[in-house]
């Protein structure tokens, strides 16, 4: 049996036959086998000594028994690392920051509490996957749509509590969230905004202030509480959704079209999830990769020429969407396609218009996302790596021309710098209001020498960016020490909030220890920097 770091086997016993008479010895998994399936599958140093591995998980079905669990915890000071699905898979799967932590798999807490029709909203425990959820809708023929990310086997809960984004209206899963219950370090039980309120009912997935500091985002990327109760806003079904792409064809337009395309969202004309790309910068292309290596990386002239030859546009949006009432699809698109056409060589690429609760089958794997229907088939078109996954490397930058090519640029430089291949520009996506995020990153092999290089260049990538003002917003746990490093402004007044937060909700320490950057008291020495 592994133990959690300072334990002694006897104590963890002692503390795991008392977690077995709360939620059953079923319940309880401490054997190796069982352990094993909460390592992380894309972990890119699984087996060597730097893996992140957890020594018991425990499976409660109730809040009560989360707290019961969180008390018992605190007695022995075991360390404990919550989990709503568990299905993380790139920023860190199911294990825990800090070796050795009992996960706290809260995937039997699975009970959806309330859906509202009429209201547009539903309350989930954190076990609810989006395939529930759309299930759910489905066999009671509600009109509401679902905003899963592109993998549907993960939970509204734990996709949010990541700052995690889907493709729909709802793209921000956190922004689209309404009301909280938690469990805090000391077992003891919250909930924010008109949850405070007895009696309030449905106004706690109505309101998302109530009244007094907005506290909700504290629990976000942090370890600050267990989330029990989880409120989300859903989407009316739409009469008609319209998914399409579009390209541009001069390279000196870039600024000019970031900032129209920017403008469309500012003026609420598009809200929903699209992805900027440079098909014709690419690394794979040999002319576009004489051209990116040469200094200056290409004027627009030989950038158009090349263009001419291959007849790749350099700029092009997929992935539009519009969803909503039809007439206003309609102007949506015809507002879309009004402004944009002044570009030379602007093009409608492809276009699929889809009616109200489109059958799955029918529906192309490209569009299931945006269109609210979860699945699985970004499996099997990633591509990544021919081994066990992919490390995604996500920073966020301004949806401007200026930070596009700042950020290649210096994504460029980072790569060689690593040594490692450069696939050429990467487009951003639009998840957050007026930020493009890009998602770069390595293929991960079954080589621990390729994959101890992937590190460091992630490693490399991340204080290169942060040095030049851009960071990425969430990030596999090997790297969640370096990325607060990063926000470093004011002597890094940002952590010690943090750590003054953690220290007070959090007395022992007991929660995801080092998640986010942020340790307790007792481990700060644990601190990537400070060993
Ligand atoms: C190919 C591929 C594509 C992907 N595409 C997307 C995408 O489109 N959008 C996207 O957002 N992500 C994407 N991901 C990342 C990831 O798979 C999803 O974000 C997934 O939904 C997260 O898993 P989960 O929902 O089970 O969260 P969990 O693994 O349950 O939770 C994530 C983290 O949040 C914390 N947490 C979870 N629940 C609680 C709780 N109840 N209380 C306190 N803390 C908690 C924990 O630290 C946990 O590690 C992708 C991954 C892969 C491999």
């Amino acid at each position: 049996m592994r133990t959690p770091p300072g334990i002694s086997a006897s104590d963890f016993s002692a503390a795991l036959q008392k977690c077995a008479n709360v939620i059953g010895q079923s319940w309880v998994f401490s054997s190796d086998e069982d352990v094993d399936l909460y390592r992380d599958a894309y972990s890119p140093v699984r087996g060597l000594v730097d893996e992140r591995v957890p020594s018991a998980a425990l499976a409660p079905a109730s809040v009560e028994e989360v707290q019961s669990l969180v008390r018992i915890a605190n007695e022995y000071r075991i360390p404990l690392y919550p989990v709503s699905t568990g299905r993380n898979l790139t920023y860190g799967g199911t294990a825990p920051v800090y070796n050795g932590s009992v996960v706290l798999d809260l995937k039997r807490m699975n009970r959806i509490l309330e859906i509202n029709e009429a209201g547009a909203y539903c309350m989930v425990e954190p076990g609810v996957s989006y395939f529930d959820l759309y299930r759910y809708i489905h066999a009671h023929k509600l009109k509401l749509r679902i905003d899963p990310p592109d993998p549907g086997w993960g939970s509204p809960t734990g996709n949010s509590l990541e700052h995690g984004v889907g493709r729909g209206p709802y793209r921000d899963h956190f922004r689209a969230h309404c009301g909280l219950e938690v469990v805090l370090g000391n077992g003891d039980l919250l909930r924010t905004g008109m949850g405070a309120l007895p009696g309030s009912g449905s106004l706690w997935q109505r309101f998302r202030y109530g009244y007094g500091p907005y506290i909700d985002g504290i629990f976000s990327s942090s370890n600050f509480g267990i989330v029990t109760k989880f409120g989300i806003h859903l989407l009316p079904e739409p009469e008609l959704s319209r998914v399409f792409d579009i390209s541009i064809s001069r390279y000196e337009d870039l600024d000019d079209f970031v900032q129209e395309f920017a403008q469309l969202f500012d003026v609420g004309v598009l809200n929903s999830i699209s992805q900027m790309g440079m098909p014709l910068l690419s690394m794979q292309i040999p002319e576009a990769r004489a051209l990116l290596e040469s200094p200056g990386g290409g004027s627009s002239t030989q950038w158009n020429e090349l263009r001419d030859r291959l007849g790749k546009p350099p700029w092009q949006i997929t992935q539009l969407n519009c969803q909503g009432p039809a007439k206003i699809v309609e102007a949506q698109y015809d507002y879309i396609v009004d402004r944009l056409s002044r570009f030379s060589g602007f093009k409608v690429e492809s276009r699929r218009d889809y009616g109200p609760s489109p059958d799955p089958d029918q529906v192309p794997g490209q569009d299931k996302c945006a269109l609210g229907i979860p699945s699985l088939v970004i499996f099997g078109g990633v591509g990544m790596g021919r081994g066990h996954g992919h490390l995604d490397f996500s920073p966020a930058y301004p949806m401007t021309g200026e930070a596009v090519r700042k950020i290649n640029q210096l994504l460029q430089q980072g790569y060689r710098e690593a040594d490692m291949p450069w696939r050429g520009w990467t487009g951003g996506n639009t998840w957050f209001d007026k930020t493009f995020t890009m998602i770069t990153g390595f293929g991960l092999e079954n080589d621990s020498e390729q994959n101890r290089k992937a590190v460091a260049a992630f490693r490399h990538l991340m204080q290169l960016l942060g040095a030049n003002g851009f960071a990425e917003y969430r990030t596999h746990p090997l790297f969640q020490d370096l990325l607060l490093e990063q926000y470093s402004f004011n002597e890094h007044a940002l952590r010690r909030f943090h750590e003054t937060v953690k220290d007070a909700i959090d007395p022992q320490g007991i929660l995801a220890a080092g998640r986010a950057g942020i340790w307790p008291k007792h481990l700060r020495d644990k601190r990537e920097g400070r060993l």
